[in-house]
């Protein structure tokens, strides 16, 4: 047998004296990492299969457990870290493709942690959000360029399809396959019912889930599964997904094992049979391509519906939006680096991109000095963490956000980077019934309104505290920002001073 050079990550430590040997633990986690010992007549452990979910810890009745990272070291260095040489050995022993899940991890800048927000002292007066009205609705889609007039000089309606959203957040794609029927329910309900959208993702739309058509977004991906004329005409709008954060460049797959049921019939594919979706749209090019596309999406749904573009975060991001503004669509969504996503090569995910908020700064500027911002909305994704970082995205150009991590967050995730797994042990990137039903969507919509309920206030108040009433006068309004130790290049790009200026 080959030795395994790898030693786990995550110690499981049980307090022997508050164990009752209840077996909770062992019903809970999905990785089989707990037993009990009849002979012995305790709980045991093989915390080599432990992901650090957390799940067994919430539920044990005695909080008998905890889990704990190993301080087992190698003799590493700066530049052999213990991550590095692990990742060796695993490739040496596998043979494959270093898989992870959830948004990159590594210590690159954050940009909104060194962007601050200004406040009105004295000569401008703040607004109390709780006393004076505070608008956080908005529109996204294009604007007309010029007002026209009817022949008895009255203002003609050239407005096109928007989709109006009461707070300037919606949830990003998660494609039911990669999430749970039960997680796909709780995001569909919490849109209906804070007035914004969630989005399918590029797995189809669960018949049952076209009853929340209105404050849906329909996907079409590489892949074009479940995509059929009536899903076009289900939702508020259509994303054409280019790119994706978490992996720019490369397609996607869902594994066989995965596609069963309902998630087979949604998707219109065989049971057992890998999704794969290519790396590039099979007939897009150019951006000629990309709008014949959007010309047909919009064809097929009567002029009615607004088309989103979904890129990654790449080098060159301001030059291809400059192209998507022109090619008819009405909304750029850019998805940055940090994007999370259900499985991705961990090379990819770790080094290919750029940070969300370079490229939105860029994306806003380039847009406005081609005099075409207008043509367009901008939804930046990648990593928005809270009602603060939504603020900053929308200062620096963007006219809403997308968020995904934060809200399976708020739905129970743990973090544990393992939903490529199809074990997760809180119901939401999982298939499996028995986990499935762990998570109730009438809790989880609860705790998504409650979320964003919350970030609603809090963006109210830094609204109030700048001095302005409504998203609408944050929009681009870069005024109200300052960086903290930011170069001059990463000023420049941002488009903002340094605090002190
Ligand atoms: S859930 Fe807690 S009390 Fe029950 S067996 Fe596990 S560690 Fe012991
Ligand atoms: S994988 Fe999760 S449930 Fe299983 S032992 Fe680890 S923390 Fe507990
Ligand atoms: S969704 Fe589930 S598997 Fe994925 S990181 Fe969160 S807790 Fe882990």
């Amino acid at each position: 047998m080959p030795i395994n050079f790898l030693y786990p990550e995550y110690e499981v430590v049980r307090n022997p004296d508050r164990c009752i040997a209840c077996r909770a633990c062992e019903r809970q986690c999905a990785n089989e990492v707990h037993h009990y010992d009849s002979e012995l007549g305790r709980m045991l452990s093989d915390e080599s299969k432990c992901v650090c979910c957390h799940r067994c810890v919430s539920l044990c009745p005695t909080r008998a457990l905890k889990i704990v990272k190993s301080d087992h070291t190698f003799k590493e260095n700066a530049n052999w870290t213990s991550q590095t040489i692990t990742d060796v050995y695993r490739q040496a022993g596998s043979g494959g493709v270093l898989l992870s899940s959830m948004g990159n991890p590594n210590p690159l800048p954050v940009y909104w942690d060194k962007i601050l927000i200004n406040a009105s002292q004295v000569t401008n007066p703040s607004i109390d959000p709780l006393r004076e009205p505070m608008e956080t609705k908005t529109f996204l889609g294009a604007k007309p360029e010029d007002i026209e007039r009817d022949a008895d000089g009255k203002i003609v309606n050239n407005l096109k399809p928007q989709l109006a959203l009461s707070v300037p957040i919606m949830f990003s794609a998660m494609s039911y396959g990669s999430i749970s029927y039960n997680a796909h329910e709780s995001l569909a309900r919490a849109a209906q019912a804070l007035g914004t959208y969630y989005n399918t993702g590029e797995g189809g739309l669960h018949e049952d889930f076209y009853q929340y058509g209105k404050n849906t977004i329909v996907q079409v991906a590489s892949g074009r599964f479940g995509v059929h004329e009536g899903y076009l005409n289900a939702g508020a709008a259509i994303e054409i997904k280019m790119g994706q954060g978490a992996k720019p460049g490369i397609g996607g797959h869902l594994p066989g094992a995965k596609i069963v049921g309902d998630v087979s019939k949604t998707r219109m594919i065989p049971e057992g049979s890998d999704a794969i979706s290519p790396a590039p749209h099979h007939d897009i090019y150019s951006i000629e391509d990309l709008r014949q596309l959007v010309l047909s999406l919009k064809e097929a749904t009567n002029y009615k519906k607004p088309v989103i573009v979904k890129i990654a975060a790449v080098h060159n991001v301001a030059a291809i939006a400059s192209g998507i503004a022109r090619s008819g669509a009405d909304i750029i969504a850019i998805d940055g680096f940090r994007g999370g996503t259900g499985a991705a090569p961990a090379r990819i995910r770790d080094h290919v991109g750029i940070p969300i908020e370079l490229a939105l700064a860029s994306v806003d500027q380039r847009l406005r000095d081609e005099g075409i911002r207008s043509r367009v909305s901008l939804v930046a994704g990648g990593s928005i963490r809270s009602s603060s970082d939504v603020v900053k995205a929308i200062a620096l150009g963007a006219d809403a956000v997308y968020i995904a991590t934060g809200a399976l967050l708020a739905l129970g995730c743990h973090l544990c980077r393992s939903c490529h797994s199809g074990k997760c042990n809180w119901g939401i990137a999982t298939q499996r019934p028995e986990l499935v039903k762990r998570l109730n969507p009438n809790v989880g919509s609860e705790r998504l309104i409650n979320l964003i309920t919350a970030w609603n206030h809090e963006i109210k108040e830094m609204l109030g505290g700048m001095g302005i009433n409504s998203i609408e006068a944050l929009k681009g309004n870069r005024l109200m920002l300052r960086g903290v130790g930011l170069n001059e290049t990463e000023l420049r790009i941002l488009g903002i001073k340094h605090a002190g200026e």
